[in-house]
């Protein structure tokens, strides 16, 4: 790189190429990874009234495809890792920068295989920066840059159900296998999904919260001591997301088979150990 840099393309698709750079500090500390996503979600270009890859600048915005999310925190990323080695600064860890292909699509080509394939590139690596977390603006003017000091742990259930499907005109008796399913994706709607505050983030709310005078304010400071339901549920689902240890996403859970069964409830049986928590709370 311009920069002297050492960076390098990596990934097996050479249309969906990883970009990788890694400041050395000469330290044993945990490496920091300051991590982006370098593709976008597709354009139905009939629906912007500027061209949605020229970047152009008017009205005090920029106009592209991926400016938010996430070209914006990769430039900020990149910047910071320039102005490092600019400055010379002596670094306390290895600081590396990541911009990858393929988040849009579930990292197929990008962190998902990197990691797979090339777990060297990530060697006694400690931390992640990456997207998330609200931004937000009062007049156009930024108010609050966010930064989400909590991940959730996604469930992914796929669901099977087996037996006759039926012909609309004369279902079997038992409903079939449709019935079966709307069955199983209530019993999975009504697992608890409990609230718990991680110190972090009542630490985060009481920060947020003293900005603002609103009742969102108020909910952030009362959470930031003490879990109350009645204030998680005023709270934008951002933030409220924060407050959640197991977000079910439905993709595979099948009630005859012993692993699936097994996995959820050792996910359900963790989160009852784990912290401070209240149920149910599913909206
Ligand atoms: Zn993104």
């Amino acid at each position: 790189m311009k920069e002297g840099i050492e960076a390098k393309l990596v990934g097996s698709n050479p249309a969906r190429q990883s970009i990788y750079a890694r400041l050395s500090s000469g330290t044993n500390e945990k490496a920091l990874v300051l991590l982006n996503h370098i593709d976008v979600v597709p354009v139905a270009a009939n629906e912007w009234t500027e061209p949605p890859f020229s970047g152009l600048r008017s009205g005090g915005y920029i106009w592209g495809r991926g400016a938010l999310d996430m070209k914006s925190i990769g430039i900020a990323e990149l910047m910071a890792v320039i102005d490092l080695k600019r400055r010379r600064t002596p670094l306390r860890r290895d600081i590396i920068f990541l911009g990858v292909a393929d988040e849009e699509l579930g990292g197929l080509h990008g962190c998902k295989e990197l990691l797979e394939t090339h777990p060297e590139l990530f060697a006694n690596v400690g931390y992640v920066l990456n997207e998330g977390g609200y931004n937000e603006t009062w007049a156009e003017r930024a108010a609050f840059w966010g930064i989400e000091v909590q991940q959730k742990v996604p469930l992914f259930l796929r669901i099977q159900v087996k037996g006759f499907s039926g012909h609309s005109a004369s279902p079997p008796n038992d409903g079939g296998t449709l019935s079966k399913l709307i069955d199983t994706l209530e019993a999975v709607e009504k697992i608890p999904t409990p609230y718990r505050v991680t110190p972090a983030v009542a630490r985060y709310f009481a920060i947020l919260g003293a900005f603002k005078n609103d009742y969102k304010g108020e909910a952030l400071r009362a959470l930031s001591k003490k879990l109350d339901l009645n204030r998680v549920k005023v709270l934008p689902d951002g933030y409220r997301s924060l407050l959640q240890r197991l977000p079910l996403a439905v993709a595979r859970y099948d009630r005859h088979h012993a692993d699936s069964r097994r996995r959820l409830h050792e996910l359900l049986a963790a989160d009852r150990d784990g912290g401070r928590r209240h149920s149910p709370s599913r909206r």
